[in-house]
């Protein structure tokens, strides 16, 4: 454990001592000479926006981290109607997603149960599995969040039609820091954090995360919920 931690310490301090260094050259630079010019102060500010917007997700998504491996003492359950909460998540990404060359579906029952689980964190979850999903798909393609509810389970799924996963990568995408090598996926920001918190809040509430993939074709990831053992309950 005590490895583990100190190799996590070392990837997080990497991941923030880029930007920054990054930030402390352009900051230097626009109080230098070179700094007074228009063009170039159009530059450090975009470049600046860039790196605070990739360090942003990393910051709270280790916090998120740090409060889930606290114990689960520290989930925040309250009763929280399923349906709104899978409408306000992919409103809210596709929105901040700001992509206009993908179509967004939407496909949910008319009627879902209340449950009882951690409103912000279940929030992040859905909302890192639907990120990817934009991330990873190419103009044209299209992202979809579906729900299903019978007598015993909930499903919820987030479908696209991006460049999917090999077989391989399946087997390591939920592991902490853990990206593709492919060069497609290196293109994009992140630092491989995403699933894997996903993946510890759905099973902190008990569920279940699985993957299907075919690479050049899509992805889809289901989140499963029995509605046994107090995610569905009428009383606090
Ligand atoms: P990040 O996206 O920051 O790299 P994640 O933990 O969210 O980290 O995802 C881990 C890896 O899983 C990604 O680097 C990518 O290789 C793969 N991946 C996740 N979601 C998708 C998706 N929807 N389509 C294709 N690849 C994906």
């Amino acid at each position: 454990a005590r490895q583990a931690r100190g190799e996590f310490v070392a990837h997080v301090s990497h991941e923030i001592k880029s930007p920054l260094n990054v930030l402390h050259m352009y900051s230097e630079m626009l109080l230098s000479e070179e700094g007074k010019s228009e063009e170039f102060r159009l530059e450090a500010g975009n470049v600046m926006l860039e790196e605070t917007e990739r360090l942003s997700p990393l910051i709270s998504n280790l916090l998120s981290i740090s409060k889930i491996e606290m114990g689960s003492t520290s989930l925040d359950r309250q009763r929280v109607k399923l349906r709104e909460l899978l409408e306000d998540t992919f409103t809210a990404v596709s929105r901040t997603g700001k992509r206009d060359d993908i179509h967004f579906n939407l496909e949910l029952p008319a009627e879902m149960s209340t449950i009882f689980v951690d409103k912000d964190l279940l929030r992040i979850a859905i909302s890192n599995l639907l990120t990817n999903a934009i991330k990873y798909t190419k103009a044209g393609g299209r992202v979809t969040l579906s729900a299903e509810e019978d007598a015993d389970a909930i499903r919820i799924r987030v479908i696209d039609t991006g460049m999917g996963i090999s077989p391989e990568d399946q087997k390591l995408i939920f592991l902490k820091f853990y990206r593709s090598e492919d060069e497609e996926v290196r293109k994009k920001p992140g630092h491989g954090l995403g699933l894997s918190l996903a993946k510890s809040i759905i099973e902190l509430h008990h569920g279940t995360i699985t993957v299907e993939s075919s690479p050049g074709e899509g992805s889809t990831f289901t989140v499963h919920f029995n509605k046994g053992g107090g995610l569905v309950r009428e009383e606090l």
